[in-house]
């Protein structure tokens, strides 16, 4: 008996992120669309060669797309919304860049389609709006073109295709009109919002079926046997508009003689889905069994659920995890699975392995971790492993990683009331004080500087006295602004969770571990290999040098600990919540050595706080507690009279005011620019007590903002929030600008922030 092997896709970046080097070029003018595609197409072929070269007996088709699944499947619909008429005038390629940038060959600037996080990863998927008169057509001419492409590999094809209900779940309906909104990515690079279900989406159901039920007939005629139809939807607590939905939906759609539907779930468990899930009219089902909670065996319950004659599809290679598979451990899960389900069991990753780098090959593993890594093209040999039974225990594996040290979390003794006091009387600052979010541009010097030194041409001290002299120059352009409380300017970091990784033990950083976070952005996230210690001062230096230049208060800078720990992969088998706190005690070092160095007041950035949250409401307050109880932990170094604050980037905040509360910050700075002034009523709602700097000005505008915009946020703001909590500052991600663009934008912020002073004091 042979158990069948497939992937739920792979990355698409390509080993080298070939695919961004051939897009940013095409999109530059540097390269024709042939070329383009020629290199696409070589990504496409080399990702097929590595699952025959695996051995697995499925070929996956139709993950491979250029920018996000979601976009080329919108766009295959006709789902282009009127903002983008010139659209008309594109073919295909066009059309999918032109709504996901905005931007196109001889079409004019538009607002591009909004991105949101994919599930809890940190991919972003861009939104198909919908019109309320929204119709369909559909071409999938390139996926055909896909599938003919595959077949020179005389492997048997797997074809992959979003789940109409997943994909309504994912959409909007849009007043185009009103959609003036550019899409906002953070400073960061990241879009931190969540998916939320729009319930109205599920009215073009029955418009969509026969769209569907046409493409499935147009596979089966090409001799496609597999349909990997995904509905990872089917993990969330879903309402029961939806659950309905899914019967409806699969019972208009089975029967399509020949074609074998395998419905598709990652990231969780099916949960309260479970038996909506197995009853669906269709040959198959895959789950996701590596989020499984040690001792669940949600994946038993399943099989025997699991209707006589359907495929159930085992996903139990971590596609989320750089880690190597304990496979006989694993091993004994396909044995039992096997009884139960004979040729009917079918091994394969849990989710796409499109979140994880392609290949160890080109990497220098560090001894102790070596033979312990697994990326894409690793997984798949493990898969194949697997069915194959030629499985072989891994001696350098850890079963169960022994944390040196686990810690409670402190936090500071006095209460906000008593601290503010003190600060009040201490720091003397105006009212309205006027700050930045910690980053200035990164010019090209900074840049380049970085490069040579990174590649041993420029030495530590000339490096060292380049970074400075960029702070110097920070320093005198906020003197000259005026601006109350100054910031370094972080010039000497590329990333802010990259920076402290590098300086923390504990973590390895990849040189090609990139994943793809959206279009042509890839981030490398640093892997936590063991436990987080912080063998020396991480900023001290720089800090206190910018403090020696200026009277003004120097605000101190830090990545917080959540926010390390989700922009980073995990380590294996040690919980999320040991790994936060011991990240959380290396920084309450750094702010007691920058406390001690004479910094009285200290940042501590959490811009993808919310980031991990888990998907399902139950596993939340978990999250929250640990999340929450790190952070409090790294200011609890901090004494009464220093100023502890910390930055988010996004404007969801309406399920979590009450942690960020409890976060007890001396000051939050939030972005307002776009979300408006109703984040602010929801702070002033939930009485929240301590200061608050409102972002004034979108910082990704090109265009300087006017003082108008900035005097409507803080006329707002003065409504709920009392002048002596209020701080005034722009939105994250100056690092972005250039300093001609950043000394315009805040001047106006300055010049209106004393106006305004002076209006309250009269
Ligand atoms: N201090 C960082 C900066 O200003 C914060 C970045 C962020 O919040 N994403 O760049
Ligand atoms: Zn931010």
């Amino acid at each position: 008996m042979t158990i069948q092997t497939h992937i739920l896709g792979y990355p698409r970046i390509g080993a080298k992120r070939e695919l961004k080097f051939a897009e940013e070029a095409y999109w530059k003018g540097e390269s024709t669309q042939a070329e383009f595609l020629s290199k696409a197409q070589a990504i496409e072929a080399s990702n097929w060669q590595a699952q025959v070269d695996a051995g697995l007996s499925l070929l996956t088709v139709g993950d491979f797309v250029f920018y996000d699944s979601i976009l080329t499947h919108a766009v295959r619909l006709g789902i282009i919304p009127p903002r983008f008429d010139e659209a008309a005038k594109l073919n295909p390629v066009d059309q999918q860049f032109y709504l996901a940038r905005g931007r196109a060959p001889a079409c004019t600037d538009v607002a591009a389609l909004e991105m949101t996080k994919w599930f809890d990863t940190n991919y972003h998927y861009l939104v198909p709006e919908f019109t309320v008169n929204q119709t369909f057509t559909a071409d999938f001419s390139d996926l055909f073109a896909q599938i003919d492409r595959a077949k020179a590999f005389n492997t048997p094809l797997k074809v992959v295709v979003p789940g109409l209900l997943t994909f309504l779940y994912l959409s909007r309906i849009v007043d185009d009109q009103q959609k003036i909104k550019e899409t906002h990515v953070c400073g960061c690079g990241s879009e931190h919002k969540d998916i939320a279900a729009d319930k109205a989406t599920l009215q073009f159901v029955d418009a969509l079926i026969p769209v569907y039920a046409q493409l499935f007939d147009e596979l089966k005629a090409r001799g496609v046997e597999h349909v990997q139809i995904d509905e990872p939807i089917l993990v969330l607590d879903l309402a029961s508009e939806w659950q309905a939905a899914f019967e409806r939906v699969y019972n208009l759609l089975q029967r399509r003689d020949g074609l074998k539907l395998i419905v598709t779930t990652y990231f969780e468990t099916l949960g309260t889905n479970l038996n909506l899930a197995v009853n669906l009219p269709v040959a198959g089902l895959h789950i996701d069994i590596t989020r499984e909670k040690v001792g669940e065996f949600f994946w038993k319950k399943v099989i025997d659920q699991l209707p006589t004659h359907k495929i159930l599809s085992l996903g139990l290679i971590n596609g989320r995890s750089v880690w190597a598979s304990d496979l006989p451990a694993l091993n004994e899960v396909v044995e039992t699975a096997k009884k139960a389900l004979g040729d009917r069991l079918w091994l394969s990753t849990g989710c796409s392995l499109l979140h994880v780098p392609v290949d160890l090959n080109s990497e220098q593993v560090p001894a102790a971790i070596e033979g312990k890594l697994a990326f894409a093209r690793q997984k798949l040999d493990e898969l194949v492993a697997l069915a194959t039974g030629n499985i072989y225990a891994n001696e350098k594996l850890n079963k169960t990683a022994q944390s040196a040290f686990e810690l409670v979390g402190q936090s500071r003794p006095e209460p906000f009331a008593v601290r503010f006091k003190v600060q009040q009387e201490k720091f003397k600052l105006p009212l309205i004080p006027t700050t930045t979010i910690g980053s200035f541009p990164q010019t090209q010097e900074i840049r380049a500087a970085r490069a040579a030194w990174n590649k041993g041409n420029l030495s530590n001290a000339d490096y060292e006295a380049a970074m400075k002299k960029e702070i110097a120059y920070a320093i005198e352009q906020q003197e000259q602004l005026d601006l109350d409380v100054l910031v370094h300017g972080e010039a000497e970091r590329t990333d802010m969770v990259e920076y402290f990784a590098g300086l923390l033990d504990g973590f390895w950083l990849s040189k090609f571990g990139w994943v793809q976070s959206y279009g042509s952005r890839c981030v490398r996230p640093p892997i936590i290999v063991g436990d987080i210690t912080r063998p020396n001062a991480m900023t001290v230096k720089w800090i206190e040098y910018a403090n020696s230049l200026t009277n003004k208060i120097v605000k101190g800078m830090l990545t917080g600990p959540v926010t390390i720990l989700n922009w980073s992969f995990p380590p294996a088998h040690r919980t999320r919540r040991e790994v936060c706190l011991q990240l959380a005690e290396a920084i309450r070092l750094e702010v007691a050595d920058l406390q001690n160095a004479g910094i009285e007041i200290i940042q501590i950035d959490e811009a993808a706080f919310r980031e991990g949250l888990p998907l399902r409401k139950a596993d939340q307050a978990a999250y929250w507690d640990w999340a929450v109880k790190s952070f409090k932990h790294c200011s609890s170094s901090a004494n009464v009279g220093t100023q502890i604050h910390t930055h988010m980037c996004y404007s969801d905040f309406k399920d979590c005011l009450p942690q960020i509360t409890e976060m007890d910050a001396d000051v939050i700075t939030i972005e307002t620019s776009r979300s408006g002034l109703q984040l602010l009523e929801m702070f002033h709602q939930q009485g929240y007590p301590n200061a608050i700097g409102p972002g004034v000005y979108d910082i990704h505008s090109p265009r300087t903002p006017s003082a108008d915009n900035m005097r409507t946020v803080i006329n707002g703001a003065l409504q709920t929030i009392p002048a002596e909590r209020l701080w005034v500052n722009p939105d994250c991600g100056l690092k972005t600008r250039n300093w001609e663009e950043t000394r315009a934008a805040l001047k106006q912020l300055v010049d209106m922030a004393k106006q305004v002073r002076e209006e309250l004091a009269a």
